[in-house]
C-alpha cells in the first residue's frame, strides 16, 4: 500500500473511531468520556485529511504539516483526555488545548519547518509522554473487575509508543524503513482503539448491571439473587473443607403497626435502621441479604455455633436498645432471630435456610424479641447464651 492509501484509509477509520463512539454515547448510558474519544476520532480524521491532500497535491507549506501535527497530537490527547474522565479526573481540556496550540506555533520556528526529522524530534517525546500517561493512569487503578478491560488499550498505547521511539531512532540513522509503516502503525492503532475504547464502556456497564441485579436499592444488602449464588458457593466450600456453615435469619417484630402507625415511608427508614445496626453487630465478612420485605439472612461460613448465637444475641440487643428516631419520635423496634447450623445430611444450602426460618418463626411464636437456634430448646438456649457471656 502507497502512503496515499494508508492516509485516506487511516482518515476513514478515524470517521469510524468518531461516529462509532458518538454513536455509543447515544446509545449506553451516556458516559461523557465516549464523547471526549469521539472527539479524537474527529481529530485524527482531520489531522489525516490534510495529510492527504497535501500528499496528493503536493501542499509543500508550512501550514499543511502545522495544522495536521496540530490535529495528530490533538487526537492522542483526547484519549488521554476521555481516560481522566472515565476515572472521574479532571479531563483537562485546557491543557490539551494548550498543548495543541503551542504544537501549531512552534512550526513557525525555522528549525522545525527544516526537516522530517527536526519535527520528529520535537514531537515524538510529545506523543509518547501522552501514550505512556493514558498506561500509568490505567496501571495504577485498583483491580476491581474493570481493569481486565483496560489492558487492550494499554497495550496499544505501549505499542504505539515504542513504534514512535523506534521510528525516531531509525530516521536518525538514516533509515526510511519506518516512514511507511508508521502510516500503517497509525492504522492499526485507531482501529484498535476504537475497539479497547469500546470495551471499557461496556465492560464498566455490564459490571454496574450485574452490581445492581444483585443488590438491594433500600438497603444497599445484597438481594434474593445474590443470596442463591453466594449461599451455593459458600454450602460446596465448607462441605469441601469440613468447615461449619451457619444462617442467621432475622424479621422485625410487629413491622406492619410501624407502616400503619407512623407511614410507609418511617416504615422504610426502619428497616434501613435494622440493616445498619445489623450490619454493625455482624461481623464485616459475613454475607447479608435482604430476603423479604423486612426480613433478612445472614451466611456464616466457619466458627462455632456458641459464637454464631453471641452474634445472633448481640444483633438482637443492638436493635431493642436503640429506637429509631424520625420525625422527632422514638419508634422502638425488635427483631426476632433464628439461627441454624449446616448438618451432613443436607443436600443443599436451601435446607439450613428452612431450619434457620423455622427457629425464627419459633422465636415469633415465643414472644418474640429474642434469638432461636434450630434444635435446641428454649431452656438450653438460654443457658448456652448464659454460657458465652460468661466466657466472653
Ligand atoms: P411479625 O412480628 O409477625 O413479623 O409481624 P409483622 O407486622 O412484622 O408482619 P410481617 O412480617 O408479615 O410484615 C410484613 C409487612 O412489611 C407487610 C408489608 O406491608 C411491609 N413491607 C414489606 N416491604 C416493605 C418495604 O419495603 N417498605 C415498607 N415500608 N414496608 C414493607
Ligand atoms: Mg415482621
Ligand atoms: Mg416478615
Amino acid at each position: 500500500m502507497d502512503s496515499f492509501t494508508l492516509v485516506v484509509a487511516s482518515a476513514l477509520v478515524a470517521g469510524i473511531m468518531a461516529a462509532s463512539m458518538l454513536l455509543l454515547y447515544r446509545a449506553s448510558s451516556r458516559q461523557r468520556c465516549l464523547l471526549d474519544w469521539s472527539l479524537s476520532g474527529l481529530c485524527f480524521l482531520a489531522s489525516n485529511l490534510i495529510g492527504a491532500v497535501a500528499l496528493k497535491y503536493r501542499l509543500d507549506t508550512v501550514l499543511a504539516p502545522a495544522v495536521a501535527n496540530m490535529f495528530y497530537i490533538a487526537g492522542h490527547a483526547g484519549i488521554l483526555v476521555g481516560v481522566r474522565r472515565h476515572l472521574f479526573l479532571r479531563p483537562r481540556y485546557d491543557l490539551a488545548g494548550l498543548l495543541a496550540l503551542a504544537v501549531l506555533c512552534v512550526h513557525a520556528l525555522p528549525y522545525t519547518q527544516g526537516s522530517v526529522l527536526h519535527r520528529l524530534f520535537l514531537f515524538t517525546p510529545v506523543v509518547v509522554g501522552i501514550n505512556l500517561g493514558v498506561v500509568w493512569l490505567l496501571r495504577r487503578q485498583p483491580d476491581d473487575g474493570v481493569k481486565r478491560a483496560y489492558l487492550p488499550l494499554m497495550a496499544l498505547e505501549l505499542l504505539f509508543a515504542a513504534q514512535m521511539a523506534l521510528r525516531l531512532i531509525l530516521e536518525f540513522m538514516g533509515s526510511q524503513f519506518l516512514q511507511t509503516s508508521g502510516s500503517l502503525f497509525v492504522l492499526v492503532f485507531l482501529s484498535v482503539s476504537t475497539m479497547a475504547c469500546a470495551l471499557i464502556v461496556t465492560h464498566q456497564q455490564e459490571l454496574a448491571l450485574r452490581r445492581a441485579s444483585l443488590t438491594d436499592v433500600l438497603t444497599g444488602w445484597l438481594n434474593r439473587r445474590a443470596l442463591h449464588d453466594i449461599a451455593r458457593r459458600e454450602f460446596r466450600r465448607c462441605r469441601r473443607n469440613a468447615t461449619p456453615l451457619f444462617f442467621i435469619t432475622f424479621d422485625i417484630d410487629h413491622f406492619k403497626s410501624i407502616n400503619d402507625r407512623y407511614g410507609h415511608s418511617v416504615g422504610d427508614a426502619a428497616i434501613c435502621h435494622v440493616t445498619t445496626l445489623a450490619a454493625r453487630a455482624l461481623r464485616g465478612y459475613d454475607a447479608m441479604f435482604r430476603i423479604g420485605g423486612e426480613e433478612f439472612a445472614v451466611v456464616v461460613g466457619g466458627g462455632a455455633l456458641a459464637d454464631v448465637q453471641g452474634i445472633a444475641q448481640r444483633l438482637r440487643e443492638l436493635v431493642a436498645n436503640t429506637p429509631l428516631l424520625a420525625q422527632g419520635l422514638s419508634v422502638p423496634m425488635t427483631v426476632s432471630v433464628g439461627v441454624a447450623a449446616a448438618r451432613d445430611a443436607d443436600a443443599q444450602w436451601e435446607d439450613v435456610l428452612k431450619r434457620a426460618d423455622e427457629a425464627m418463626y419459633h422465636a415469633k411464636q415465643h414472644g418474640r424479641d429474642r434469638v432461636s437456634v434450630h434444635g435446641i430448646d428454649l431452656a438450653e438456649q438460654k443457658k448456652a447464651v448464659r454460657l458465652h457471656a460468661v466466657v466472653n
